[in-house]
């Protein structure tokens, strides 16, 4: 596989000591992941030695910087396999990729009336964005429920959809559930209706090889910080067919073609949707962070993040009055929650804090997903490709010590 010692040698801060007394355990890496040295070198030699505003210049620097941008935007589109970089898109994240096609292909393609289908296991970008254009132009969520297991109820999916239906908005894998949905199948049987489906890979692309081509998905989205890349950038993959029909996002530099008070005309695909000065510095870090997983292989990776979640669900779900959430099968990844006894998530998040332990805790902005489950909240912890067996063991013994200080 790889050698996981020489791997976390390559990020710094796993070699802190918490309170100076407890090595740090970090267990939050589905909220962002740490960065290796060739990611923040990459990002330190171009604002050293390179930095010039992109697109614009004829100056030397300016064209380094251009060329290193798009070469960028051609690494993002090998790791997804999408045909063209002309699919590629830039933004600041999940987020912002999600809102863009809210409001682009909600202002080209649907009205009054017209129904997204999501589901109950979204993140709140994935459900505010859409209320948004809700209120906008009054559009319908339609939800698809999830099980007790935890998975998609696919029979209640293939039944949500009317002649109204105009987009599946579904995540790929849950971040509280760890759920990795057949999404494979969610996109067959909304194509199957003539319906166009956006991905969120936000909790996907870190984890396993994500091939646009072959999932044939419409849009796809995910953010940069949480596969060891910079914070600030992320990627909306869309087919050009969607791309080209829908108007741009927001309006600047870069999207225009020429610029008149008669008469504005846009620029080419993918700078359409690229108003101003985008983060040129953060696609070289996320084009740096895309090499460093894949030297890895993220065939090993997978591998290696597999086995840890197999081993946590076992070892947490040993320890008495642990209940641990989500699927039990292989379609569970890299994120595990969990409930301890009457302890609150909070409190018990509080105290493994004190022994370097860092996991989230809380409604993990799903809290739709909460009220299906009947909490409040949660601890997590989620895992990384450095991430060690012994880690999940601190973990465990930690959860022992905060039940004998509070039970
Ligand atoms: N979707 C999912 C499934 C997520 O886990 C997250 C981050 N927790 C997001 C969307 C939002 O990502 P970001 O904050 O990077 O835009």
């Amino acid at each position: 596989m790889y050698d996981l010692e020489a791997v976390r040698a390559q990020f710094p801060i796993l070699a802190r000591t918490i309170y100076n007394k407890y090595p740090l355990v970090y267990l939050d890496n589905g909220a962002t992941t740490q960065k290796p040295r060739q990611v923040v070198e990459a990002m330190t030699e171009e604002y050293y030695n390179v930095n010039a505003n992109v697109h614009r210049g004829v100056h030397f620097l300016s064209q380094q910087a251009t060329e290193l941008h798009e070469r960028s935007r051609e690494v993002v589109r090998r790791f997804l396999n999408a045909s063209s970089a002309n699919e590629i898109l830039f933004t600041r994240g999940t987020t912002e990729s999600i809102n863009l096609v809210a409001a682009c292909f909600g202002q080209a393609f649907m009205k009054e009336g017209d129904e997204v289908i999501v589901s109950e296991m979204e993140h709140h970008s994935n459900i505010v964005s859409w209320q948004l254009l809700q209120q906008r132009i009054g559009i319908r969520l339609r939800v698809v429920p999830v099980t007790e297991e935890g998975r998609l109820d696919m029979e209640a999916y293939e039944r949500l959809f009317t002649p109204r239906t105009r987009i599946v908005s579904i995540t790929h894998v849950s971040n509280v559930l760890g759920t990795v949905n057949p999404i494979k199948e969610v996109i067959r049987i909304a194509h199957a209706h003539d319906v166009p489906v956006l991905v969120d890979a936000a909790q996907s692309v870190p984890h396993m090889s994500v091939d646009v081509q072959a999932l044939d998905c419409d849009f796809l989205a995910f953010s940069g910080h949480k596969i060891y890349g910079p914070t600030g950038i992320g990627v909306l993959y869309g087919k050009e067919t969607w791309l080209d029909r829908m108007p741009p996002y927001m309006g600047g530099g870069e999207m225009i073609e020429h610029v008149s008070f008669e008469k504005t005309t846009f620029n080419a695909l993918p700078y359409k949707f690229e108003a101003g000065t985008p983060d040129y510095v953060a696609s070289t870090g996320l084009a740096q962070a895309i090499h460093f997983v894949n030297e890895l292989g993220m065939d090993n990776i997978q591998a290696h993040e597999s086995e840890l979640t197999r081993y946590a669900m076992e070892q947490l779900g040993n320890l008495p009055a642990v209940h641990v959430f989500g699927p039990k099968g292989d379609d569970h990844d890299a994120v595990v929650s969990f409930q301890v006894g009457h302890i609150h998530h909070l409190d018990m998040g509080t105290l493994l804090d004190r022994l370097g332990i860092a996991v989230r805790t809380g409604h993990h902005c799903a809290e739709p997903l909460m009220h299906r489950l009947g909490v409040e909240g949660t601890c997590r912890a989620s895992f990384a490709l450095y991430n060690t067996k012994a880690e999940v063991d601190a973990l465990v013994q930690g959860i022992r010590r905060v039940r004998v200080m509070l039970e």
